[in-house]
């Protein structure tokens, strides 16, 4: 199974993607995370990307074909199958993403739009804090940790993503809007689209999405 999740900043891409991904075992591959990674390591690419993301603004498409094609044919033999969280986000990533998986014999089978209001995905951006050695996310309010400031998964300390301030997510809003959103249709278009509403909770997007995927499995039987 290779599932695409698409959305705004906020709209709980990587939420759904660690709440599923045990239970379908699959890979769950986050450019924001990889970049993050190549960031805090400090390597040749971490150094050159660093401004891209502090601004708000995108990657250069190549830098981050590269990371998931790398990726890609490094475990594509265990048939595991993919969750593309925060990738693609322009029209050229979809084409190449398209490519990377048919090289390997792949092909996507559902794209999840998780569509969210303004308002819900500010107020979680606003309050999102993750675990600077797990990665695990956190919500002030919506989904704190039992002891402030500690991850409670590993114990680890819990940060705000330095572009995770009001500014940065203008910006990061305004490029989803102009780059992000038109690939909604190359999905439609290959009738790959699935949409769910995702202002509401956490469990209800998961049910909401595992019952998606159930119909589309009966579909290809
Ligand atoms: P969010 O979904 O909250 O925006 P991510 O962790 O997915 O957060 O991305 C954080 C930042 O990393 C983006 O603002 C962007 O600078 C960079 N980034 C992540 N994925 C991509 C990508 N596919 N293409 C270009 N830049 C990316
Ligand atoms: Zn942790």
């Amino acid at each position: 199974m290779i599932i695409v999740l698409l959305g705004a900043p906020g709209a709980g891409k990587g939420t759904l993607a660690t709440a599923i991904k045990d239970q379908l075992d699959i890979h769950h591959i986050s450019t924001g995370d990889l970049i993050r990674a190549e960031i805090k390591g400090g390597t040749a690419i971490g150094l050159e990307i660093k401004r891209f993301v502090e601004s708000g603004g995108l990657v250069p498409d190549e830098v981050v074909t590269r990371m998931i094609e790398g990726k890609v044919s490094a475990t594509a033999s265990d048939g595991k199958g993919y969750m593309f969280d925060g990738f693609p986000r322009t029209s050229a990533q979809a084409v190449d993403l398209d490519k990377v998986l048919a090289k390997n014999k792949l092909a996507i089978d559902v794209a999840l739009y998780m569509e969210a209001s303004l308002d819900v995905v500010l107020l979680r951006l606003t309050g999102r804090r993750v675990c600077r050695a797990c990665g695990a996310l956190y919500h002030l309010k919506n989904m704190p940790p039992k002891k402030a400031g500690i991850c409670d998964k590993c114990g680890g300390e819990i940060y705000q993503r330095t572009d995770d301030n009001e500014e940065t997510i203008k910006k990061r809003m305004t490029v989803y809007n102009e780059s992000t959103k038109p690939i909604v249709d190359h999905y439609k278009a290959q009738g790959k689209l699935q949409t769910v509403n995702a202002d509401t909770g956490a469990e209800h997007v998961k049910a909401a999405f595992l019952k998606i995927l159930a119909v589309s499995h009966v579909k290809k039987a």
